[in-house]
């Protein structure tokens, strides 16, 4: 049974639909809005204050007024902010699934586990807001002290994407809160309701006016833009494409700004011989159809042994072609719509390219007729191995297989890709494992695992994959700096 038109009308009420900035929900200059869009009907669901330059420049006045006072609030007060946030994101977990499925397009299922997973950051940085720690020590010369003390960055600009609209946004809110920094969040255009109401929470939670404030809008560049070149600024953190990415970095330079990136990925999935095949499927399934494959750890590469290729390619078609596919909001619905028209034909680009130069679809290889952006989930066999599908994102429902034969062929086919951010190994063969993954270069490997998602662990990449850690003890450090007081001998008197 699917969800009311009652019940979408009752919670899409619920949605601030202003700009947040210095605790105030706020018209966008000149009364400016824009459409959030259902992508599984193409239907508006929302309209929103569409924010200008200069509303974002007075969303960044707030953050850098707040910073002092906020920076100087306790930490077991701030951590209790996170956790008061933690328990209502969870009281209001169906809300927060369904205006995730509504706007992204997700199974509810899946939006279920993002609010887990996503309300997991507030609890794990809750915990981790008490825990700064500094120290004291005598130098080697023993003729002064060295005081070593962890301070808030400043204020941060936080940007998301549209994939993953509760969890990117706790990832980075919940470690700011927790180190005393102050916020500018920019949401990503086509979701941007799940922030709207997240920014509502912690606002019930207690955060001070001016902490956080958002600004959706449809023109990026233009509002993040001069918040980049602004001196009070001292962070940005963006999770997104590699393109973005690497501009704000040229932008940042100017400003010489702490960067965190959390970029896009390329991820292998590497089948060896001696697997348990049916868990291989099974991880294949997770790493590949999560979020319809629209997730920068989306397994984008399954390199099989050759061995094994043709086994592991007919269970793997046969779990994939049983997938049904429909509006999240209908509980018998595995895959949901891509998020628009375009991602849809670009996915469609890939496949058909990769079947001209003489790939074979097991099951799917085709767009669904609308309304929604749909496309059959795919399994894709004897893919060349220049195929561009091999080397770009696909950010869909379809999974490429290649074979080798040897392990050293196993990691040169894994890390030829400028991407580094996951990587999946299944082998049965514990050494093995984790030989390859000295091998590999990645900043994350799912050793028998289909999913390595966790708040308690560090999440990031290495190469065009990104810059810095989210999550994990190492999640905060990205918002604190380290400052040194060197101290006279006490004993000189
Ligand atoms: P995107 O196009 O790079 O957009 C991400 C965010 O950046 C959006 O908020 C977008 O705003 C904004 N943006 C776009 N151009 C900008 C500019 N010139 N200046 C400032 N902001 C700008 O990426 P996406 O399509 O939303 O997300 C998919 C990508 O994210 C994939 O590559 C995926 O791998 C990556 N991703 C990475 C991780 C990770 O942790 N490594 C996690 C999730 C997703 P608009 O919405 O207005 O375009």
């Amino acid at each position: 049974m699917g969800i009311s038109a009652d019940r979408e009308a009752e919670l899409l009420a619920q949605v601030p639909t202003g700009l947040l900035i210095d605790g105030q929900w706020r018209d966008a200059a000149g009364g400016r809005t824009f459409d959030v869009e259902d992508p599984a009907t193409g239907k508006t669901l929302l309209s929103i204050a569409d924010a200008s330059a200069g509303d974002g420049a007075l969303a960044m006045d707030a953050a850098a007024a707040a910073q002092a006072g906020w920076a100087r609030t306790a930490p077991r007060e701030r951590g209790e902010i996170l956790r008061r946030a933690f328990e209502l994101v969870t009281e209001r977990a169906e809300d927060f699934a369904l205006l995730m499925t509504l706007e992204m397009g997700k199974p509810l299922a899946e939006a279920r586990g993002e609010v887990t997973y996503g309300a997991e950051f507030l609890r794990w940085f809750s915990e981790e807001a008490v825990r700064i720690s500094g120290r004291y020590s005598t130098a080697p010369d023993g003729k002064s002290r060295l005081l070593v003390n962890r301070k808030p960055v400043g204020p941060c600009l936080l940007i998301t994407p549209w994939n993953f609209p509760l969890a990117m946004a706790t990832r980075k809110i919940a470690p700011a809160v927790a180190a005393g920094c102050t916020m500018v969040l920019k949401p990503a255009k086509l979701t941007p309701l799940t922030s709207q109401l997240f920014a509502a929470v912690m606002m019930e939670a207690g955060l001070p006016a001016g902490v956080l404030n958002v600004v959706s809008t449809t023109a990026a560049g233009d509002v993040t833009g001069p918040i980049l070149k602004d001196s009070r600024l001292r962070k940005v953190s963006f999770t997104g494409s590699t393109p973005v990415g690497q501009s704000l970095i040229r932008d940042a330079a100017e400003n010489v700004l702490r960067t965190s990136m959390e970029l896009g990925g390329n991820a292998p999935f590497i089948v060896f011989e001696d697997a348990d095949l049916d868990k291989a499927v099974d991880g294949a399934m997770a790493a590949k159809l999560r979020n319809m494959g629209e997730a920068c750890t989306a397994a984008n590469r399954f390199i099989v042994q050759d061995t094994v290729a043709d086994e592991f390619a007919e269970k793997f078609a046969a779990r994939v072609g049983a997938m049904t596919t429909g509006r999240g909001t209908e509980e018998d619905t595995k895959i949901g719509p891509l998020i628009d028209g375009k991602s849809r034909d670009k996915v469609h680009a890939l496949v058909s390219e990769a079947l001209d130069g003489g790939a074979v679809a097991l099951v799917g290889g085709e767009p669904e007729d609308g309304p929604g952006y749909f496309y059959r989930p795919t399994v894709l066999k004897n893919v060349p191995a220049d195929a561009r599908i091999l080397k770009e994102e696909i950010f869909g429902p379809v999974a490429p297989i290649v074979t080798f034969s040897g392990e050293d062929e196993a990691v040169a086919l894994a890390n030829n890709t400028e991407y580094g951010l996951v990587s999946y190994v299944f082998t049965r063969d514990l050494n093995r494992g984790l030989r390859i993954g000295e091998k590999l270069e990645t900043g994350m490997l799912g050793l028998n695992a289909g999913v390595v998602s966790n708040a308690a662990a560090p999440f990031g990449g290495v190469k065009q994959s990104g810059l810095g850690r989210e999550g994990g003890a190492e999640g905060i450090d990205e918002y604190l700096y380290t400052q040194y007081i060197g101290i006279a001998d006490p004993y000189a008197g």
